[in-house]
């Protein structure tokens, strides 16, 4: 095929390219990245760079074309690019999982390398439901959720997001149906724990596990809440034998100002999903860490294996750069960096709560929130940022930035300033 250039890209991607969320043929125009590097996305159309305020979706934490994951992927690609799992094991996932369990919450200790967020989700679901019915308890088999919140787009996720016009209403009744608490308020009340605590108990014999989001709901709202929920969760999961899974795929890896944000809590849950930063954003690769209870219950089963086994589990060059991206980041004041952004967020988004039609102005950590009192004008807000040089992502009511760690004071501000301007004009 001749190279193609930028009108030619275009056409035929709105012909055969599905882009998340998008219809067939394609109806928005995207733009086109020739390059990326840095905190910098090169666009093809010569136009210039814009600073990345996504971190492609919380994974870039390091940016991008960095030297030490490029060389981690090259020397991986000398050895093997990959190798099935089945009855092989090699050393890049032999470490990655050393280093999780060795960075996760006390107490997490076995490792499904899965191949995306969804994915690990799904396997998280399997584990706690093959728990229960190794030991004999197979009405359990519901999870608790609460509201507002946001798992991935394959099954068993899609049953626990948001319910009440979330990105998957329509698949309501056909889904598996979920027990949803209310979605916990921003600070502690403990009118809303009591509420937690009486759901938990009421469908403890058909509940396999609780999960949620720990304090940042993500895709399904941008909240943020209290630490203090998760202990409650703990605490009415313990009383009621149910387990407790936190799906860490966003706020892992720092991003909330803590290595993971249980660590707000100092709660471990049963179960733990990553994804997303992992690889520090190069390759596709999540996990699921259970603790040894958990794993322990399902080797006494009937059936005592996690019958799961993706052809790429495992693959080594997600894991080798996913080992040097958690090396990069231990090896560095992770905190500082986040702190550093936090900060320039505060600042930046400050004179956002001024403008008409704002209602909120959010910052913990490396995260960013503006949310409007009106559905956003994505087409609009997204143009407004760009002129300011900024790479956003608006949705629903929400405009929102979660730059990578090594993104500038200088940079930071930019970005400040693009939300502000997508906020007023979208
Ligand atoms: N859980 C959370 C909290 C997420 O933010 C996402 C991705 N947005 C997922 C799960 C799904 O991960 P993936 O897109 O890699 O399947």
């Amino acid at each position: 095929m001749p190279e193609l250039d930028v009108p030619q890209l275009l056409e035929l991607d709105r012909r055969h390219v599905w882009h998340p969320y998008g219809p067939m043929p394609g109806r928005a125009q995207p733009l086109v990245v020739a390059a990326a590097s840095g905190v910098r996305l090169r666009l093809a159309d010569g136009s210039g760079e814009l600073v990345d305020g996504m971190s492609s979706w919380w994974s870039a934490i390091h940016g991008y074309n960095h030297p030490v994951l490029n060389e981690a992927v090259r020397e991986q690609l000398g050895r093997m690019s990959h190798v099935m799992f089945g009855g092989l094991t090699h050393e890049p996932a032999v470490r990655l999982a050393k280093h999780l369990v060795d960075m996760s919450p006390d107490g997490l200790e076995h490792v499904f390398l899965a191949d995306s967020g969804s994915v690990s989700v799904e396997v998280a679901a399997k584990m706690c439901l093959q728990y229960w019915r190794s030991l004999g308890r197979p009405g359990k088999q519901r999870l608790l959720t609460w509201r507002g919140g946001y798992h991935g787009d394959t099954w068993t996720p899609m049953s626990v997001c948001d319910p009440d016009g979330g990105m998957h209403e329509l698949w309501t009744g056909v889904l598996p149906r979920q027990v949803f608490a209310d979605a916990p308020p921003a600070a502690y009340e403990e009118s809303y724990a009591e509420q937690l605590r009486e759901l938990i108990a009421r469908h403890a014999d058909e509940l396999a596990a609780v999960i949620v989001e720990p304090v940042v709901q993500g895709a399904g709202g941008m909240r943020f809440h209290s630490p203090a929920y998760l202990r409650v969760l703990r605490e009415a999961c313990d009383a009621h034998d149910v387990l407790l899974v936190f799906d860490e795929i966003a706020t892992g890896f720092g991003r909330t100002g803590a290595l993971f944000a249980a660590d707000h809590a100092a709660v471990t849950p049963d179960v733990m999903c990553v994804g997303k930063a992992l690889t520090g954003g190069y390759l596709t690769m999540a996990a699921t860490l259970c603790t040894a209870r958990v794993a322990d219950g399902i080797s006494r089963g009937e059936v005592p294996v996690l019958a799961h086994g993706p052809t790429f589990m495992g693959n080594p060059l997600a894991a080798a750069v996913a080992c040097a991206s958690i090396e990069l980041l231990l090896g560095q004041d992770w905190l500082a960096e986040v702190k550093r952004i936090e900060t320039g967020l505060r600042e930046g988004l400050a004179p956002a709560l001024g403008l008409p039609g704002v209602r909120d102005v959010r910052v913990l950590g490396a995260i960013g929130v503006v949310q409007l009192d009106h559905a956003v004008d994505m087409r609009a807000a997204t143009d407004a940022a760009v002129r300011e040089g900024v790479w956003l992502r608006p949705f629903r009511d929400l405009i929102y930035t979660m730059p990578p760690y090594v993104t500038s004071g200088e940079d930071v501000a930019r970005i400040a300033r693009a939300v502000c301007a997508a906020a007023r004009e979208g």
